[in-house]
C-alpha cells in the first residue's frame, strides 16, 4: 500500500499534453489554448455613442444655443458628411460618432423643436458618451496566452475578435468498462441478489462534467476471457477505467488480467479511504485505472486520481486543491487518508461532515458540495482547523 502523495505522483508523471486541434468556438470551453490570441482591430473599431441622443462638436457648445438636425445615425450606419459647429445629427447607442463630432448628449437632455434642438446641459466636455476607438485595446495586442484555459466568460472575447475555430489541447478518449456477475443494467429487474450498475452512469456524470464522453463502454461478468476481450478493446483509448474486480476476491480478475495483457503495474492499493484496492498501470499511450467498484469508493476515486491526470493530458495547469476549515472536531483511526462528504457553509465556508455509511453507500454523497480528506496520521482535527476539499463539480 503506497502514500496517497506517491500515487498523486506517479499518476501525473504519466502525463503527456496530447498534440493541439483545431476546434469549433463553442467546443472550446473548459479546453486549453494552445494559440496565442491577439485583437484583429481596434476596440471599439470607431468612436461608439453610449448613449442615444445627439452627437456634436463640444467646441462652441452653448446651452442657449438652437442646432439644426441634419441626420439620423443608427448602429451600422456610416455618414461622413462634414457637420457645422451648429449642426448635430440624432444618433443612437452603438452607431459611429461621424468624424469631426466628438460629444453626445442624451436624449433626456434634448428639447426637440421641428429641425433644430436644444440641449439642457451647462457644460460639454470632449468625449462625453463616446467611447473611442481603441480604448478597450489596440490592434495587434495579445488578449489571451496560449495555456489560459477557456471558460463561459471568454466566449464573447473570442467570437468578437472573429475566432471561430481556434487551437486547444483536445480531450482524451476513454473507455469505461464495469465488471461483476451481480451487476445489470437499468432496464433489467433485478433479482434479489443483483445489484444495478450505478457506476457505469457515476463515472459518465463525471466524465460529463468534463466534457467526455466515453468513445467505448461495456460491462463484463467475472470471467476472464470475457474480460480480456473487453479490456484489449479498452486498451486502444488514451485512459481504460475500470470498476470492481480489483481487490482480493476469488472473483477479481481484473489485475491479473491487465499484467497478461502487457499492463504495466505502477500502483495497487493507496492509503485512501475509501477507494484502497485503487489499480493504476500504463500500456504505450493508455493509462489504466481500476477503480474498486463501491460507489463511494469509486466515484472519490475518480476526483482524487482521474480527473487530475484527465486536466493534465488537456494541458490545465495543476493546482492546490483549497484547505478549508472543519465545522467540528472529527477523529480518523483508520490509519489511511480519510475522504468523507462535507457541505460547505455558505456564510463561511466552514465544511459541515454528512453521515455516511461507508463505501458501500448508495447516497453517501446525496447532499454534499465535495468531499474533504483527513490526512492518516492526522488522528484529531480540531473544529475550524483546515483540511484538503475537492468539489464534485469539475471547474469549480
Ligand atoms: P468489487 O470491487 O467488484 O468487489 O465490488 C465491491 C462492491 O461494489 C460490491 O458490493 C459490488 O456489488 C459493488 N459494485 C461493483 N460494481 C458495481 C457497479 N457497476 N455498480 C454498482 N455497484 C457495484
Ligand atoms: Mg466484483
Amino acid at each position: 500500500m503506497i502514500e496517497l502523495s506517491d500515487a498523486k505522483d506517479i499518476i501525473l508523471q504519466q502525463v503527456i499534453k496530447k498534440s493541439p486541434e483545431e476546434v469549433s468556438i463553442l467546443d472550446s470551453l473548459n479546453h486549453v489554448l494552445a494559440e496565442d490570441i491577439f485583437a484583429d482591430r481596434d476596440y471599439p473599431p470607431f468612436n461608439r455613442a453610449t448613449m442615444d441622443g445627439f452627437a456634436l462638436q463640444s467646441k462652441n457648445y452653448s446651452e442657449n444655443r438652437d442646432y439644426k438636425i441634419i441626420d439620423t445615425v443608427f448602429a451600422g450606419d456610416s455618414f461622413d458628411k462634414p457637420l457645422s459647429d451648429s449642426e448635430c445629427v440624432k444618433i443612437m447607442t452603438g452607431a459611429a460618432v461621424p468624424d469631426g463630432l466628438d460629444a453626445v448628449i442624451r436624449i433626456e437632455d434634448s428639447q426637440i423643436s421641428g429641425s433644430t434642438v436644444r440641449f439642457s446641459v451647462s457644460e460639454l466636455k470632449s468625449g462625453k458618451n463616446v467611447a473611442q476607438r481603441g480604448e478597450d485595446c489596440k490592434a495587434g495586442v495579445k488578449l489571451l496566452n496560449k495555456d489560459y484555459l477557456i471558460k463561459s466568460t471568454s466566449i464573447s472575447l473570442l467570437a468578437t475578435v472573429g475566432c471561430e475555430m481556434l487551437k486547444v489541447y483536445p480531450s482524451p478518449t476513454v473507455s469505461l468498462i464495469t465488471t461483476g456477475n451481480e451487476i445489470i443494467p437499468l432496464d433489467q429487474h433485478p433479482g434479489p441478489h443483483q445489484i444495478r450498475n450505478s457506476n457505469s452512469y457515476a463515472i459518465k456524470a463525471l466524465l460529463k462534467d468534463i466534457g467526455i464522453k466515453p468513445s467505448y463502454e461495456n460491462h463484463v461478468s467475472d470471467n476472464i476471457e470475457l474480460l480480456r476481450d473487453s479490456l484489449s478493446r479498452g486498451l486502444h483509448s488514451d485512459i481504460l477505467i475500470i470498476t470492481g474486480g480489483v481487490s482480493m476476491g476469488d472473483s477479481d480478475h481484473v489485475p491479473g488480467t491487465l499484467s497478461a495483457l502487457g499492463v504495466e503495474k505502477l500502483f495497487h492499493k493507496v492509503k485512501i479511504k475509501p477507494g484502497k484496492p485503487i489499480w493504476f498501470g500504463v500500456k504505450e499511450k493508455t493509462a489504466v485505472f481500476a477503480l474498486p467498484g463501491n460507489p463511494m469508493s469509486c466515484q472519490i476515486c475518480f476526483k482524487v486520481f482521474i480527473e487530475p491526470y484527465i486536466r493534465g493530458l488537456k494541458g490545465i495547469a495543476a493546482h492546490d486543491n483549497p484547505f478549508l476549515p472543519l465545522s467540528q472536531e472529527r477523529q480518523n483511526r483508520t490509519g489511511r487518508n480519510d475522504c468523507f462528504p462535507v457541505q460547505i457553509e455558505k456564510a463561511n465556508s466552514f465544511m459541515t461532515t454528512l453521515d455516511y455509511n461507508g463505501s458501500g453507500d448508495i447516497k453517501g454523497n446525496l447532499h454534499s458540495d465535495g468531499f474533504a480528506i483527513q490526512p492518516h496520521d492526522l488522528i484529531t482535527v480540531s473544529k475550524g482547523e483546515l483540511l484538503e476539499y475537492i468539489p464534485w463539480r469539475a471547474y469549480d
